[in-house]
């Protein structure tokens, strides 16, 4: 007959529970055995407790309330959780407390079947969406951003090289009647890796064979000595993801500061390399809006609007197997404490908290409008014109419009096709 003994160790293994600390595992246990909890239950409660340590908040000792009912005891703690998930996070002296064992990787080159070149893997009707066409250079990324999706596709710890990838990208065939956009640093960051493997050779000779392509390098590097070294073609746009200081040090892990991505970018603009910003994830906690406009401004008092080709806007979408990969993560984070509302079938923040992020950022840059072109990067279709005042019929009028602008600002020839 199975004791209850056995069912608590059945029901832990598919849990967090191993990666509790030992005093809430035997507090846990303790609670279990006295309220007989269901698998469910449990299940609930570890997960809870669990996000409440990366969280860095109370634990789930100190938040307990005990109860004679195990049904009442979970809905109090459920009460509790959802009261500080949903509620802006503060940073103020939170520890990532990042293992460097969590962040090891190593480095494969081999033939790779198939060629990396493809629709932005998170494109969607149900979004608005520009098209973008992506280019795997190299597969997974060196960067440890704890929102990133990567994580989800590629076994993180190996970074792989695809030995065909020059002589693939030479042959590769484009239609000569349109201008593509194709970006590289969907897969990995694209300046990270320097030229190893002869990547950015591969690249820099393609967009100078491929003069109606729109190619962008999009990083959170501040490894430019490549582009410093050699000619930059004028079809090839560099991109930064930026983010505030606070996130960039608290889940932007192994990335650039902020201070170095700017400067870099700021090194390339005087070689006259067209750069842009991308600001995906903005993210909500306390003061974060405040934050966010002083780089809003250091951008504006730091570049001219001539030198930038755009500026995107986005926030945290998660789909279920980045959650389940990051909450097994041995390192605390705060990503995942948010009010999270169905966005396309992902988990984002209400659409009420993005008009605020957006429109915030949109007006912070009143200087650039129509300057610069702007956009929200995979969003509802309805916050472009409560954020911008505009808003496209189509994806396709969005893919002109962006590429045309990016066309005029690198002076090459738009294709309408
Ligand atoms: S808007 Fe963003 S998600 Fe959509 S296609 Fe463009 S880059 Fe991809």
């Amino acid at each position: 007959m199975n004791t209850y003994k056995d069912k608590f160790e059945t029901s832990i293994k598919s849990t967090y529970f191993a990666k509790l600390k030992p005093e809430q595992q035997a507090f846990i246990e303790t609670k279990a055995y006295a309220h007989k909890f269901s698998y469910q239950q449990l299940r609930l409660i570890i997960e809870m407790a669990n996000d409440f340590e990366m969280w860095g908040e109370k634990n789930i000792i100190e938040v307990w309330q005990d109860h004679t009912h195990a049904k009442v005891i979970l809905q109090r703690i459920t009460k509790i959780y959802n009261e500080v998930k949903n509620r802006p996070k503060s940073y103020k002296d939170f520890n990532p407390s990042i293992l460097r064992s969590e962040q090891k990787f190593s480095f494969t080159t081999k033939e790779k079947e198939g060629f990396g070149l493809g629709m932005c893997p998170v494109a969607s009707e149900e979004t608005r969406c520009c098209n973008l066409m992506t280019l795997d250079a190299v597969e997974s990324c060196g960067f440890d951003c704890s929102y990133c999706t990567i994580q989800s596709f590629y076994k993180e710890e190996k970074i792989t090289f695809d030995s065909g990838f020059k002589d693939k990208l030479k042959s590769l065939k484009l239609d000569p009647n349109r201008t593509y956009h194709i970006g590289t640093g969907q897969s990995s960051d694209s300046l990270m890796w320097g030229n190893k493997e002869g990547v950015l050779d591969a690249l820099f000779n393609f967009a100078r064979q491929n003069k109606n392509v729109i190619l962008e390098f999009k990083t959170k590097s501040d490894n430019i000595k490549y582009f410093l070294e050699n000619d930059v073609p004028k079809n090839i746009i560099c991109t930064w993801s930026l983010n505030t200081s606070t996130i960039i040090e608290n889940e932007e892990h192994l990335a650039a500061s902020l201070e170095k991505r700017i400067r870099s970018a700021r090194a390339l603009a005087d070689k006259g390399v067209i750069v842009g910003f991308h600001f995906h994830p903005i993210v909500q906690y306390d003061n974060y809006l405040q934050e966010y406009k002083e780089v809003y401004d250091e951008l504006i008092n730091t570049f001219k609007a001539k030198e930038v080709s755009l500026i995107s806007m986005g926030t945290l979408t998660f789909i279920k197997p980045v959650i389940n990969k990051l909450r097994q993560r041995n390192f605390n984070s705060k990503i995942l404490q948010m009010p999270f509302d169905n966005a396309a079938g992902k988990a984002s923040y209400p659409l009420e908290i993005k008009e605020e992020m957006f429109k915030h950022a949109y007006e912070s840059f009143k200087a650039w409008h129509n300057k610069v072109y702007f956009y929200l990067c995979m969003e509802d279709h309805s916050l472009w014109k409560k954020c911008f005042g505009y808003e496209y019929a189509t994806n396709a009028d969005m893919e002109r419009d962006m590429v045309s602008s990016y066309c005029k600002k690198t002076g090459i020839d738009y294709i309408y096709s």
